[in-house]
């Protein structure tokens, strides 16, 4: 048999995908490889074809008990012999488990890592030959990743106690740089052959919301896609609870998924999405890992993941078939404060070290504020994320909703100075920084306690934009964050002046930056001054106006605001 006919007869497909065909061809000519390719890419073939042309077994390593389960299952019902070994078998269900490998009827075995460890499989392996050892979500051998998994560490120990070293092939969906350089090193791989696939997903259309009220958007969201299926991502089980009984309320098919459930409702869940019974599915980021359900057509995140790594691995559930499909997260800064308290309070590993954990702390909060970058940039939505795995990207997509967006320049030099300035005095005065509210605050003469107390009141900055919104401040404040002249310190979470910044503050230089016309409308609101905010104007009129006005400013080249003023 060849690679060819075996994806042929047992997996029924005509063709490979980018990347497999390579990293399988890899692999039978006894190179290790690396297979760095999104979820959905098609990894479990890349190493499931050579299982089944090699002589030899071939055990993977898998993270995950269900998931294992789900995988031999479906390789059973395309008749390839596959088994797992863990510790949800009965004593009489691994014997015979062993006993087909001995007898070398099962060819490939799924383990966990833990495994890996254990006499009885040891000795299991010295026995049958290992032809190649599989790493599935290699990732969670380093530190940088999102899921360590100390166990992983020890796979290169596992490989010295074989008789022969085996082909190792690694794969995962995390491309950064740092997670690529540990997988290598920490895995052993020898000059693997690499290979990366494009992490683009074209057809998928990336949107953030900053909504008032998210129910109301979700309401909004949900009738535009009625009829199809799809997935609402929730931070916590209760906003689970909460939004999938609003949905069935309000008569939609939705059902709930998270780790509060019971087994046996988990899987009954599960399937009623799976079979299209309950085409909405509302859970936690427990669900998801092995489901493989073309036709999700948005994924819709009611709060915001900790990580871009999260979040595109959720998001990238919609659209499996290639046709167009909707992710759509809802932004609040409130999200910002469960993350962080997530971070802080959440599980800790047992295995790790007081030390290994802070830095994991450090490293999650980067993540996070990574994400949240996310969802404040004016910029391309997908270059973003591209950005962030690696891989480069044009300036604009045409497929997310930055890009989408009728975009307006501004010219926000005034602004840029009264911010950076406060933000100097304000260490001039205290001799360390304040976070963003505090500027904000300091900014727009609030009278609250803690701005009197530090004494803001005095700085010669103090109310410079009180004619502003909160929101606007911080539009502004996040607009020179992004463009790089402030920067917020991961630790203290306060804001602070960049090298560049001086260009602005003691050289003259001006600041423009790009937003959506909606955000630059929200801006330019507050200069107009209170006729414009009356309401009285014929709104037809005042856009024909305003169209003059930005016109004659063009041709003038002066910003707007000096027209009509
Ligand atoms: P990953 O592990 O990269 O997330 P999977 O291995 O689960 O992805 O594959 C995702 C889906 O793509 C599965 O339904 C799989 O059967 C399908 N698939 C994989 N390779 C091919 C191929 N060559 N042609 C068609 N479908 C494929
Ligand atoms: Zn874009």
């Amino acid at each position: 048999m060849d690679k060819l006919s075996v994806l042929r007869d047992y997996f029924g497909y005509t063709s490979f995908r980018e990347g497999q065909e390579t990293l399988i061809d890899g692999i039978l000519s006894g190179c290790d490889v690396f297979g760095i390719m999104p979820t959905g890419g098609g990894k479990s073939l890349c190493y499931q074809v050579p299982a089944l042309l090699l002589p030899g077994i071939t055990v993977v390593v898998s993270p995950l008990i269900s998931l294992m389960q789900d995988q031999v299952t479906a390789l059973r019902e395309a008749g390839v012999p596959a088994a797992f070994i863990n510790s949800s078998l009965s004593a009489d269900e691994a014997r015979a488990a062993y006993a087909d490998i001995y007898r070398g009827r099962t060819r490939l075995v799924y383990v966990a890592p833990e495994r890996l460890e254990a006499e009885g499989f040891l000795k299991l392996c010295a026995e049958v030959a290992v032809d190649l050892l599989a790493v599935d979500e290699a990732h969670c051998i380093s530190q940088w990743g999102q899921d360590f998994r100390p166990s992983y560490l020890r796979i290169p120990q596992f490989l010295g106690r074989l008789q022969k070293r085996p082909i190792v092939a690694a794969f995962t969906a995390t491309a950064t740089e740092a997670v690529r350089r540990d997988v290598i090193r920490l895995l052993t791989l020898q000059d693997p052959q690499t290979v990366v696939t494009g992490f683009d997903r074209p057809n998928l259309r990336f949107e953030v919301r900053r909504p008032k009220s998210k129910n109301a958007e979700l309401d909004r969201l949900l009738k535009a896609h009625e009829g199809e299926s799809g997935i609402i991502y929730c931070s916590t089980r209760k906003n689970v609870e909460q939004v999938c009984e609003r949905l069935q309320e309000r008569g939609y098919a939705a059902t709930r998924y998270h780790a509060g459930l019971s087994e046996t409702e988990r899987r009954r869940n599960q399937e009623a999405f799976v079979y299209d019974r309950t085409p909405i599915v509302v859970a936690t980021n427990a669900f998801g890992m092995g489901i493989d359900k073309s036709n999700v057509r948005f994924v819709i995140h009611y709060n915001m993941p900790m990580s871009l790594e999260a979040y595109y691995q959720e998001a990238g559930r919609a659209g499996r078939d290639g046709e167009p499909a909707d992710c759509v997260l809802l932004y609040s800064g409130a999200d910002v404060q469960t993350a962080r308290w997530m971070i802080e309070n959440g599980e800790e590993n047992p295995e790790l070290t007081e030390e290994e954990r802070e830095r994991l702390k450090r490293r999650e909060i980067q993540r996070l504020s990574k994400m949240v970058s996310y969802c404040q940039t004016d910029s391309c939505l997908r270059g973003y994320i591209l950005g962030y795995f690696g891989q480069e990207h044009g300036e604009d997509c045409g497929n997310c909703s930055n890009c989408l967006s009728d975009r307006e320049r501004l010219d926000i030099t005034r602004e840029a100075q009264m911010i950076l300035s406060c933000v100097v005095r304000i260490r001039q005065k205290l001799g360390y920084q304040l976070g963003v509210s505090a500027v904000i605050n300091t900014l727009r003469g609030s009278t609250e306690q803690r701005v009197l107390a530090l004494g803001l009141d005095q700085l010669s900055t103090y109310g410079l934009m009180r004619t502003l919104s909160k929101e606007q401040v911080r539009t502004y404040i996040e607009s020179l964050v992004q463009k790089g002249y402030l920067h917020v310190d991961e630790t203290h979470q306060a804001l602070c002046l960049t090298e560049k910044a001086g260009g602005v503050l003691y050289r003259g230089e001006s600041v423009t930056i790009e937003l959506r016309r909606e955000t630059a409308r929200s801006l330019s609101g507050a200069a107009e001054g209170p006729a414009a905010q009356s309401g009285e104007a014929d709104p037809a009129v005042f856009a024909a106006l305003r169209a003059l006005r930005r016109e004659t400013a063009d041709l003038e080249g002066i910003p707007a605001y000096m027209v009509f003023s």
